[in-house]
């Protein structure tokens, strides 16, 4: 198999070529037709997030066909199309999982991070982690639901009944939850980096009724605010364009410092919260929702073999949507 490995962070994934292995128990062996880009690699690249399992296989977006079926894997065919997710593993006993909060899992193995993920030809995953796709849709359009939609729909839920709502960062996760928000019938306010006229287009296209700089206040006082721009700078920004009552959701796994601020920003029962990871029926969850609103998503496609450059120009802020890389 192809694959991009990360040996040092910091340093370009390399090219390799690997031998196959089999799936184990309860695994299953999937023949990758996609694989979304997400700022979480960017993080995992950059080594602005400890503990990656080094040398390691980056992507947790995947979406291929089932090859290979290990012992014991009945749920799932060969040939059936499925989607693996960031949650590789949980330990299944630990407080959080017997609480149902499998996200915050005190043992778990995260695709692309801490077991191998989709930047390749082949990938192996724990088959009660991979999550039946159907056959309609695109390969290169479904990626970016399995973290941007995935975890943008937890952050989503965490906003609780919002209706004026703010989306800080229009990437990924932002232009999909976007479309869902306004299905629901949310108002959706989107904040670009100053002077991004074109992604403040792109919000406004995708049914935002406002879209400006993170730097201005919105016109009206917001019920949520989601984060899913990495900055810091943003908390005390979005706290200030929140009402009282209301609820700031960060959603990014890694953020730089958050500077101090005045007390009455979160005086007035404000919320600040964070969202990490997901749960399995988080994924249900939106998959089930995805497919009736018919959620778009736009993405720029790359071969497995670019997968630098597509790190770079995620980096950069140089295409609107998605990146996909196509073994
Ligand atoms: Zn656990
Ligand atoms: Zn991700």
């Amino acid at each position: 198999m192809r694959a991009m490995i990360l040996r040092r962070p910091g340093s370009p994934l390399e090219p390799a070529v690997l031998p196959e292995r089999n799936p184990g128990p309860g695994e299953i062996c999937i023949r990758v037709t996609a694989c979304g880009v997400c700022r979480t690699d960017l993080h995992v690249v950059d080594g602005e997030l400890n503990g990656a399992a080094l040398p390691i296989i980056p992507g947790h977006e995947i979406v291929g066909r089932v090859d290979a079926l290990g012992d014991g894997v009945k749920h799932l065919k060969l040939g059936q199309r499925v989607g693996v997710p960031w949650l590789g593993y949980t330990c299944g006993t630990c407080s959080y999982c017997c609480m149902g909060r499998e996200n915050l899992c005190e043992r778990p193995l995260f695709t692309g991070y801490t077991r191998d993920g989709g930047f390749a030809s082949a990938a192996i995953a724990d088959a009660r982690y991979a999550f039946d796709l159907g056959e309609e849709g695109e390969d290169v359009s479904l990626a970016p639901l399995l973290c941007a939609g995935l975890i943008g729909w937890r952050s989503l839920v965490m906003a609780r009944e919002a209706n004026l709502l703010g989306l800080y960062g229009f990437g990924a996760a932002a232009h999909i939850i976007a479309q869902v928000a306004v299905e629901q019938g949310r108002r959706v306010f989107a904040f670009t980096k100053p002077g991004d006229e074109k992604g403040q287009a792109f919000a406004r296209s995708l049914g935002a009724e406002w879209a400006g700089s993170s730097a201005e206040m919105p016109p009206v006082k917001l019920d949520a605010a989601i984060l899913y721009a990495p900055n810091g700078r943003l908390v005390p920004l979005a706290l200030a364009a929140v009402r009282k009552g209301g609820r700031v959701v960060c959603a990014g796994i890694h953020m730089s410092d958050i500077p101090a601020f005045s007390y009455d920003l979160l005086w007035g029962e404000r919320e600040l919260v964070s969202v990490a990871n997901l749960t399995r029926q988080d994924g249900h969850d939106f998959l089930a929702q995805a497919a009736k609103l018919k959620i778009r998503t736009h993405t720029t496609v790359y071969p497995l073999s670019g997968a630098n450059q597509a790190l770079a120009d995620l980096r950069a802020g140089s295409f609107e949507g998605a990146a996909v890389l196509v073994p």
